[in-house]
């Protein structure tokens, strides 16, 4: 797994809390690796996946398997109790598994909003080659004029993008606005910048317009954009919230049983 952030000292890039890069990985059979039943509080969890099968249950009912291109954006809000494991068909044959998770941040007066969970499968994101015979997919937020799906929170973009060798794409980010590129395939070079497989490149916030070229190979990259909210952070944990105080009713409210829990129903199996 890669994690460009939080690493180091780098806590959080606002709004952007956590990137994991799971895998790519070859699971021999039954081993498989998930996450069962876990709480979140304060913000959103993106699951984007490239390879594999991940069933995700939730206390508010939400039930979903995320299959190679699909998304699930989960609004955690005022709290969820959710898990994220391999299919049971997984588990059993093992099997290919890359994705990557991504924690977006809720402004103070969006923390404790009521869950949601939006699920798009790979056909529902909106796609289009490039001139030059790469591929854009952009799940939220607008890229070379091409809009995502998701309805988030905050502003934020969050596209795929496949370059043929020496390809370019343009990506015009708002003023004053966070904008990532993390090339996960091959290397690229970002305005100018050199950037090999695996290393984030964090724009500049003025640079305004960011020019994604592939090198001598075709390369893969996420882009990531959003508005920053400039707000404190207190985290611990599955919470992410303003204040210390905060983390504590957090931890509280889901001792207490208040997050809920996850009842299975549904056509799932690996509760069974
Ligand atoms: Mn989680």
């Amino acid at each position: 797994m890669r994690r460009p952030f939080p690493s180091g000292d780098l806590s959080a890039i606002d709004p952007f809390l956590l990137l994991d890069e799971m895998g790519p990985v070859e699971y021999a059979p039954g081993k498989a690796v998930g996450a069962p039943d876990h709480p979140h509080r304060g913000f959103e969890t993106v699951t984007y996946l490239l390879a594999g099968e991940i069933e995700h249950r939730d206390s508010n009912g939400g039930f979903g398997v995320i299959t190679p291109g699909a998304v699930q954006w989960m609004t955690a809000g005022a709290g969820i109790v959710h898990s994220e494991l391999p299919t049971n068909q997984m588990m059993r044959l093992g099997g290919r598994m890359h994705g990557f998770q991504l924690w977006v941040n809720l402004r103070a007066a969006s923390k404790m909003i009521p869950p949601r969970y939006q699920g798009y499968e790979a056909y529902d994101i909106p796609s289009r080659e490039l001139d030059g015979g790469g591929t854009l997919r952009v799940i939220a937020g607008e890229v070379d004029g091409l809009n995502g799906i998701v309805d988030t929170t905050s502003p934020v973009t969050f596209a795929h993008v496949s370059l043929r060798a020496g390809e370019s794409i343009d990506w015009r980010v708002a003023d004053g606005h966070t904008a990532l590129v993390h090339p996960f395939v091959n290397g690229v070079v970002v305005n100018g910048l050199e950037a090999d497989e695996g290393h984030m490149v964090v724009c500049d916030r003025e640079s305004g317009s960011v020019t994604v070229t592939a090198g001598e190979r075709e390369c893969e990259v996420l882009l990531l954009g959003g508005e920053p909210l400039n707000e404190p952070i207190a985290r611990y944990g599955p919470f992410v919230m303003n204040t210390r105080e905060e983390i504590t009713r957090a931890f509280e409210d889901y001792e207490a049983g208040r997050l809920g829990s996850i009842v299975a129903t549904g056509p799932g199996t690996n509760r069974n």
